[in-house]
C-alpha cells in the first residue's frame, strides 16, 4: 500500500504544489484502503488489482501532465493560455506542439511507463483471506477514510480529482471552442462602430497599403539588424535601393508572447480591453479602403475576430494546423493579384508563418546554408554552453529567416513596382507578431513569455516618398502598430489620439508593462 501510494505522490508533487499535494494524497487514499482487506476469491484479487493500477494510473497522468505543462509553457492546464490554445487547434497541431518538446514527452512516457510496471507489480500484492483482520488494522482503516471522506465531501478538493478535473477540463475547451465560432454578430458590431466614428481618407487619389504580419521573428536574428549570419540579404538590398524611403525600426517590440494577443492587441490601437474598443480594419473599410486578408495560418480565432472583418479573405494553407508544411511563398501570387485589382484604395493584409515552430517546415527542404560549416555564430554558441540540439534549432531558425527574407522582400518588391506608373499613394508595413527564444538565453526554443527573447521584434516601414529617418532610433511598440497605419492609410476619425505613431513628430513613448524585466527599450 505504501509503495503504491508513493509511486502516485511523485507524479502528485511534480504536478502540484503547496496544501494541493496533501489534497491529492487524500482523494487517492480510499482505494488504496482495499488493499489491507483479505479476499477470497482470485476473480476479487483480479478485480482489486486492474481497479487499483486504474486509479493509480489516473493521478499519476494527471500528475504528469501537468508537470509537462509546467515545466514546457509555465501553464496550468486550466488555466487561459492551454485552454485557448486547445480550443483553437486540432489534433495535428496539438501533436507538432509535442513533437517540438519531444525529449520531455518521451522522458514523461518512460516514468509513466516505468510506474505502471511497478504499479501493477505492488497492486496484485493486496491481502488475501481467509484471514482475520487485526484490530488496530481495522480502526487504522476506519481512521483513515473518514479523513478520506472529508476530501470527498468537499466540494472544491473533489473538483482536484483528476476524473472530475479533466471532465471538466474538456466540458470548457469545448464551450470556449464555440464562443470562438460565433462571432459574426460581434464583427457586424465592430463594423457599425467604425462607421460611427466617421472614418475619412484626408489625402486624394490612389492609395495602396500593404500590412505584412509575420510569426515568431526575433530580430536579432537578422542580419538587417546586425546578426552575423547572413539572413537577410535581400532586405539588405531592398533597404540600400529604398534609401530614405524605408526605416528599419531598430528598437521595436512586442507586448505579448504569442500570436492571438499580439493581434488582438495590433488590430485594437493597444486597448482591447475598452469597453468600444476601433478594429483597424474595420476603420479602413467603413473609410472606403478595399480590404484583403490573406493568410498562410489555419486558425480559427483570427480567422473570426480579424480576417472575416476583410472584404476578400484567402486562405492558402488548406492543411490544418501550424505543422502544415505550407510555405509563405504560397501567398506571392494572392498579394500581386490583389495588387493589380482596379479599386482605387486597397489595404492588403498578409499573415505570414515566419518562422513559427517547427523551424524545419519553414524553408524549402535541404535549403539550409547554416548547418555545414562552424561559423561565429556557432563558436559563440558552443562557448556559451548550448546543448547540440539548441544549436540545431537555431541553424534551422536561420535558414528559415533566410527563406523569410526571400517572400518578404517579394512582397516589398510588388509593393514597389505594381501600380509605379499610376502615381498615388504606395506603403508598406513589415512586423512580427511576437519575437522566439533559439539558445538565446538558455538551452530553449520555442515562443518565451519569460525571456526579452520572446518580445524582440523586427519592424520595417516602407512608403513611396522620404520617411524621417530620425524615427528609427525611437523605441516602438507593436500593439501600437495600428497608430502608425493609420498615417500610412491617411486615415482620421472621430477619437483619434496624437502620440502613438512611431512617425508623428510628436511621438510620445511609453514604456509597455511585460511579463519580464526589460534593462532598457533601446539598444
Ligand atoms: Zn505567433
Amino acid at each position: 500500500m505504501a509503495g503504491l501510494a508513493a509511486v502516485a505522490a511523485v507524479f502528485i508533487v511534480l504536478g502540484h504544489d503547496g496544501r494541493r499535494v496533501a489534497q491529492l494524497l487524500l482523494l487517492l487514499l480510499p482505494l488504496l484502503a482495499w488493499l489491507a482487506w483479505p479476499l477470497r476469491s482470485t476473480a476479487a484479487m483480479r478485480l482489486r488489482r486492474v481497479a487499483l493500477w486504474t486509479w493509480v494510473m489516473l493521478f499519476a497522468l494527471d500528475g504528469a501532465a501537468r508537470a509537462f505543462l509546467l515545466d514546457s509553457y509555465q501553464a496550468a492546464p486550466d488555466g487561459a493560455l492551454v485552454l485557448g490554445a486547445v480550443a483553437n487547434s486540432n489534433g495535428r497541431e496539438g501533436g507538432e506542439y509535442l513533437w517540438l518538446h519531444w525529449r520531455t514527452v518521451v522522458l514523461w512516457l518512460a516514468a509513466l511507463a516505468g510506474a505502471g510496471t511497478l504499479a501493477w507489480r505492488l497492486s496484485g500484492r493486496g491481502r488475501r483471506g481467509p484471514a482475520q483482520t487485526p484490530r488496530w488494522l481495522v480502526i487504522a482503516l476506519v481512521i483513515a477514510l473518514l479523513i478520506a471522506s472529508v476530501a470527498y465531501a468537499s466540494k472544491p478538493w473533489r473538483r482536484l480529482h483528476p476524473l472530475a478535473f479533466w471532465s471538466n477540463w474538456a466540458q470548457s475547451v469545448q464551450t470556449l471552442a464555440a464562443d470562438m465560432a460565433d462571432q459574426q454578430r460581434e464583427r457586424d458590431e465592430v463594423l457599425a462602430r467604425a462607421k460611427q466614428a466617421a472614418p475619412v481618407i484626408t489625402r486624394s487619389g490612389p492609395s495602396t497599403v500593404v500590412l505584412v504580419i509575420t510569426d515568431s521573428i526575433n530580430r536579432d536574428n537578422m542580419g538587417l539588424y546586425g546578426y552575423r549570419r547572413a539572413t537577410t540579404p535581400r532586405l539588405q538590398v531592398q533597404q540600400r535601393q529604398a534609401g530614405e524611403n524605408m526605416l528599419v525600426l531598430r528598437n521595436a517590440w512586442s507586448v505579448d508572447a504569442s500570436t492571438l494577443p499580439a493581434l488582438r492587441n495590433m488590430f485594437a490601437f493597444g486597448r482591447p480591453e475598452e469597453a468600444q474598443p476601433q478594429h483597424l480594419l474595420a476603420l479602413a473599410r467603413a473609410a472606403g479602403y478595399k480590404v484583403w486578408w490573406m493568410s498562410n495560418h489555419d486558425d480559427v480565432a483570427i480567422e473570426q475576430q480579424h480576417a472575416r472583418l476583410a472584404d476578400v479573405v484567402e486562405f492558402v494553407n488548406r492543411t490544418p494546423g501550424r505543422a502544415s508544411a505550407s510555405l509563405d511563398g504560397e501567398l506571392l501570387d494572392c498579394i500581386q493579384e490583389a495588387l493589380e485589382d482596379p479599386a482605387e484604395r486597397k489595404l492588403v493584409v498578409v499573415h505570414l508563418l515566419g518562422a513559427h515552430p517547427h523551424y524545419r517546415l519553414r524553408y524549402p527542404g535541404g535549403q539550409n546554408p547554416f548547418d555545414d560549416e562552424v561559423d561565429a555564430v556557432e563558436s559563440q554558441m558552443v562557448k556559451d554552453g548550448r546543448a547540440a540540439w539548441v544549436r540545431s534549432f537555431r541553424q534551422d531558425y536561420d535558414a528559415a529567416l533566410l527563406y523569410h527574407d526571400f517572400v518578404v522582400s517579394e512582397t516589398l518588391q510588388l509593393t514597389r513596382s505594381i501600380g509605379r506608373g499610376q502615381g498615388g499613394h504606395r506603403a508598406w508595413m513589415y512586423l512580427s507578431d511576437h519575437g522566439q527564444e533559439v539558445g538565446h538565453g538558455g538551452d530553449r526554443a520555442g515562443h518565451s513569455p519569460h525571456t526579452e527573447s520572446g518580445y524582440r521584434i523586427p519592424a520595417l516601414v516602407w512608403r513611396n516618398e522620404p520617411l524621417h529617418q530620425a524615427a528609427a532610433q525611437r523605441p516602438f511598440r507593436a500593439d501600437w502598430a495600428g497608430w502608425t497605419l493609420a498615417e500610412l492609410l491617411h486615415l482620421r476619425w472621430n477619437g483619434q489620439e496624437p502620440g502613438r505613431n512611431v512617425l508623428a513628430p510628436d511621438y510620445r513613448w511609453q514604456p509597455p508593462v511585460l511579463p519580464v524585466k526589460v534593462k532598457s527599450f533601446v539598444d
